[in-house]
C-alpha cells in the first residue's frame, strides 16, 4: 500500500511547537485588557523565539546523538517527531485473504459461511447480525501495529497519530461506497470523563480527525461529542463474550438525539478487539435514530492462522467464538 511512503520527517517541530503556543497564549485572554492582551502576545512571539531556537537545538541534538526506534531499537537515521523507523513503519501492512463481509474477521475456507447475497460471512455474524453494517480495519492488532497504538495511548506520543489516522483513512475508504450522499457523522467512540482527564486526549477523536485531512471532507463531519460514555469500564481484557457485554451495557448515551435521527454514522475507534464495544455504541446510536452504522478502525484483532492450522476440524469453530468472546 502506498500510504506509508507518504511518510517522512518532520523537520520543523520547532515552528509547529512554537505556532502551538502562540495560539494557546492568545486564546486564554480573549477579554483581558489591551494592555494584557499586548504583553501576552509579546510574551507568545518570545516563547516561540525560544521554543524554535530550542528546536533547532534539539533537531542538532538528535543528529549528533539520534535516538533509538521505540519499536526495534535500531538508531532513527531521520529526525522525526514520531520515533519509530521508517522499516518498522513499512512493515505494518493491510490484512490480506478472506475477510468476513461485516466484521471483517478472517475466513478459513472450510469454514466459510454465505449469507442469502452470496457474501462471505464468519459464523458469528450469521448468527448475532451485528448492529452496524459493516466494520473495517486496516490492519491485524499485533507486532508493530499494536506498539505504534501503545506509543500513542500509554506513552502519549501524539504524532503516532498521524500515522495510525492514515491507516484509518485506507479503513474509510472501503466503507465509503455504501454511504449514501449524504454527509455521514463521524463520531470516535468516548472514553470516560476520568480516563479522558487522567490521558489528555481521545486517541478515537486524534486519529479520526487526523484521518479526516487526508479524507474527502465534504461527505465527513466529525462529530466528537454525539456519543458520551457515562461511566467507567473496566478492562475488557479476560472477560467472555457475555462478560464483555454486560460490562458496556448502558455505558453510552447519545447527547443529541435529533442530530443523529435519520443520519448515517461512522463510528471510529482505535482497536476493533471481539467488536462489543463498537456493537454497544451502534446499538445506542440506531435506537436514537441512526439509519444506518459503519465502524472503521486502525487495528483488528484477528484469529491467528498459525493456532487454527494445528487443530482438529471440530474444534476450529469453538476456536471462532472464544477468539470472538
Ligand atoms: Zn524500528
Ligand atoms: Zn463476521
Amino acid at each position: 500500500m502506498t500510504i506509508l511512503k507518504g511518510i517522512r520527517p518532520v523537520d520543523a517541530p520547532a515552528t509547529a511547537t512554537g505556532r502551538g503556543r502562540i495560539v494557546f497564549s492568545s486564546s486564554v485572554t480573549p477579554t483581558r485588557a489591551t494592555g494584557t492582551t499586548a504583553i501576552t502576545r509579546e510574551g507568545s512571539l518570545f516563547s516561540a523565539f525560544t521554543s524554535a531556537v530550542n528546536g533547532v537545538a534539539a533537531a542538532l541534538f538528535a543528529t549528533l546523538f539520534p535516538a533509538d526506534c521505540r519499536l526495534c531499537g535500531n538508531p532513527l537515521r531521520n529526525v522525526s517527531r514520531l520515533p519509530v523507523c521508517n522499516e518498522c513503519l513499512a512493515a505494518m501492512r493491510p490484512v490480506a485473504g478472506a475477510r468476513c463481509s461485516v466484521c471483517g474477521e478472517r475466513l478459513d475456507g472450510p469454514y466459510r459461511l454465505s449469507s442469502g447475497n452470496g457474501d462471505a460471512l464468519c459464523g458469528l455474524c450469521r448468527r448475532l447480525e451485528p448492529p452496524f453494517v459493516k466494520a473495517a480495519a486496516y490492519g491485524s492488532y499485533e507486532g508493530g501495529l499494536r506498539e505504534l497504538i501503545h506509543l500513542l495511548k500509554y506513552d502519549q506520543v501524539r504524532p503516532a497519530a498521524n500515522v495510525l489516522g492514515r491507516m484509518l483513512a485506507e479503513a474509510v475508504s472501503d466503507l465509503q461506497p455504501l454511504f449514501s450522499d449524504r454527509m455521514a457523522l463521524v463520531v470516535p467512540v468516548p472514553l470516560y470523563v476520568g480516563r479522558f482527564r487522567q490521558r489528555g486526549f481521545n486517541q478515537a477523536e486524534l486519529i479520526a480527525r487526523s484521518g479526516l485531512k487526508i479524507l474527502s471532507a465534504t461527505s465527513l463531519e466529525l462529530r466528537p461529542h454525539l456519543l458520551q460514555r457515562t461511566r467507567e469500564t473496566r478492562s475488557q481484557i479476560g472477560l467472555s463474550r457475555h462478560q464483555r457485554r454486560e460490562n458496556v451495557r448502558g455505558a453510552f448515551a447519545v447527547t443529541e438525539g435529533t442530530e443523529v435521527d435519520g443520519r448515517e454514522i461512522l463510528l471510529v475507534d482505535d482497536v476493533f478487539t471481539t467488536g462489543t464495544t463498537v456493537s454497544e455504541c451502534a446499538r445506542v446510536l440506531r435506537r436514537a435514530g441512526a439509519a444506518k452504522v459503519f465502524v472503521a478502525t486502525v487495528a483488528r484483532t484477528l484469529k491467528a492462522e498459525a493456532e487454527f492450522a494445528k487443530l482438529p476440524a471440530d474444534a476450529t469453530e469453538e476456536v471462532a467464538l472464544a477468539a470472538h468472546g
